[in-house]
């Protein structure tokens, strides 16, 4: 059984111009101690994935169809009160700019320590030592338990949030975006932490990135998503030397290749569809140069092209 899986998840939402399907039948799963990136412009439906799986979608978005299924609980139909639980002792999450959500007036330390003591039912004393050894754990001398996050960098506060997310020892870790406002140079050794750590602790991830080299560099597989839908899925790998999905070639064609000769990159022509009226047939078939008349009309299906490497796709889909 895998850690995590997500079936033919549908997640809509109801606004007043209509029903926005922003994720529409997505499937993958998880093992124990792998990670996975969620991929795609913005607007793909990536950080709605992680909110239905969290289950904290915003009050107009609703989960339509489907199973996430966590270590056999379909998350789902459980209830709110053990979702809660669930949220910090199995999953947690560190959202885009998390820095910026600690409560300016209390210690960094305690916005922790009352985290523990909340969802473990830990002492305090207790708590805190637990708090000292998450310090060290993410690389923060542990004497600044007491210190206020204005004493803190950009990076160490991204480091106090992911001390947090690990509070309570969860299995599957989420990071949406979490290295996204940070300079380069902490940025990798965010990463760097973040790869760390998953191994040292056995834990699962879904990084959720727009950065193709943030994948390559974290994760073991990766969905490809355009317009709630996964287009491709595959290993790191697959994705990057042997995809095969026309958006999947754009998307790597548009990120620079440090080793390769010196030559402009390409950006991906128009934008992402309008999900109140989305075109008939491939989503992406009014931006793809390969499109037929039966990509106009019939919208196709993530098939298996080669083990655990599945495509969507009229033209580039074929089993091989
Ligand atoms: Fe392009 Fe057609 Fe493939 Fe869609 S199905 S990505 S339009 S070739």
């Amino acid at each position: 059984m895998s850690l995590l899986e997500v079936k033919d998840l549908k997640t809509y939402f109801h606004t007043k111009e209509g029903i926005v399907k922003a994720v529409d039948g997505v499937t993958f799963t998880l093992e124990e101690g792998e990670a996975i990136a969620l991929v795609g412009e913005s607007g793909c439906g990536k950080t709605t994935t992680a909110l239905s799986i969290t289950k904290l979608l915003p009050q107009e978005g609703q989960i339509a169809g489907g199973n996430v299924l966590f270590n056999g609980n379909d998350l789902v139909k459980i209830p709110h009160g053990k979702m809660r639980r669930t949220r910090w002792n199995e999953i947690s999450i560190v959202f885009q700019g998390a820095m910026n959500s600690l409560n300016p007036v209390m210690k960094v330390g305690d916005q922790i320590i009352e985290a523990i003591m909340l969802h473990k039912g830990s002492s305090r004393m207790e708590a805190k030592k637990k708090v000292k050894e998450l310090f060290e754990l993410v690389e923060i001398n542990s004497e600044r338990i007491d210190q206020y996050p204005h004493e803190f960098s950009g990076g160490m506060k991204q480091r106090a949030m992911i001390a947090m997310a690990l509070a309570c020892d969860p299995k599957l870790i989420i990071g949406d975006e979490p290295t996204t406002a940070l300079d380069v140079m902490v940025q990798a050794q965010i990463l760097n932490l973040l790869e760390k750590l998953r191994k040292d602790l056995n834990m699962s991830m879904i990084l959720i990135t727009h950065d193709l080299s943030v994948m390559g560099e974290t994760c073991d597989k990766a969905a490809i998503m355009y317009a709630g839908k996964i287009v491709e899925l595959g290993s790191v790998e697959n994705i990057l030397e042997k995809h095969l999905h026309p958006y999947t070639e754009k998307l790597v064609q548009s990120f620079p290749d440090i080793y390769g000769t010196r030559e402009m990159i390409s950006s991906i022509p128009g934008s992402p569809p309008n999900l109140l009226n989305p075109p008939g047939g491939c989503l992406f078939h009014p931006r793809c140069e390969f499109a037929t008349e039966e990509c106009r009309s019939k919208e196709p299906v993530l098939k298996e092209v080669s083990p655990n490497h599945f495509v969507s796709c009229h033209v580039r889909g074929g089993v091989m």
